[in-house]
């Protein structure tokens, strides 16, 4: 199983990070030990600076590669929330330098999962919106419909260089309002209202 995760999919959060909008997508990989399903998340000791980015995840339901935008929704009918951890602080000294992002965005745990997954015919996709919560305050609020690009598109550009394979999870970019985290908060991110994911940094 492998972690895919999508760089700059909204426009507010690229502005924020003073990045450029893509013209393509952007994204990287997480190895399957980034995977948090349950418990807290305990603080690393080689960052100062972590980030939580609240996203929409998508499971890949089957094996595909060269996928064709029109039948990319063939491969994948559940979602759910995640987090994409940053060491923001690694993150910034390897975009200087030009190294890959890995020790920023693929260590242990960085990738906090719901357990919960709900099904894309059910909703009203386009439109569902997510919220992301530290401590109780409102941070962050994502939806398909702010996304660059959207998923049939992700799927199909992805797999034009990496098989997608079951079980595959796509984690689809983060929107504006990202920041840093600090021992003792609690975060929680909802879907429609309904929680899907609750973690306590410790
Ligand atoms: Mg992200």
């Amino acid at each position: 199983m492998k972690i895919i995760c999508i760089g700059r999919n909204y426009a507010d959060h690229a502005k924020e990070m003073n990045a450029a909008l893509p013209t393509q997508p952007i994204f990287f990989l997480k190895p399957d030990t980034a995977l948090l399903r349950e418990g807290d998340f305990y603080y690393p000791n080689f960052t100062k600076d972590l980030h939580f980015e609240c996203e929409l995840v998508i499971k890949i339901d089957k094996v595909g590669k060269h996928i064709d935008p029109a039948y990319a929704h063939k491969y994948y009918s559940q979602f759910t929330l995640g987090i994409d951890f940053t060491a923001r602080d690694l993150q910034q000294h390897c975009k200087e330098k030009g190294l890959p992002w890995e020790p920023a965005k693929g260590f242990d745990h960085s990738a906090p999962l719901s357990p919960i997954w709900l099904n894309v015919k059910d909703y009203d996709f386009q439109n569902i919106e997510f919220r992301f919560y530290q401590n109780e305050t409102l941070r962050q609020i994502g939806s398909p419909k702010d996304f660059i690009f959207q998923i049939d598109a992700l799927i199909a550009y992805v797999s034009q260089f990496i098989t997608l394979k079951t079980g595959d999870l796509l984690f689809t970019g983060t929107p504006a309002g990202v920041g840093p985290v600090q021992i003792g908060d609690q975060l929680r991110a909802e879907l429609n209202g309904q929680t899907l994911l609750e973690l306590a940094i410790k």
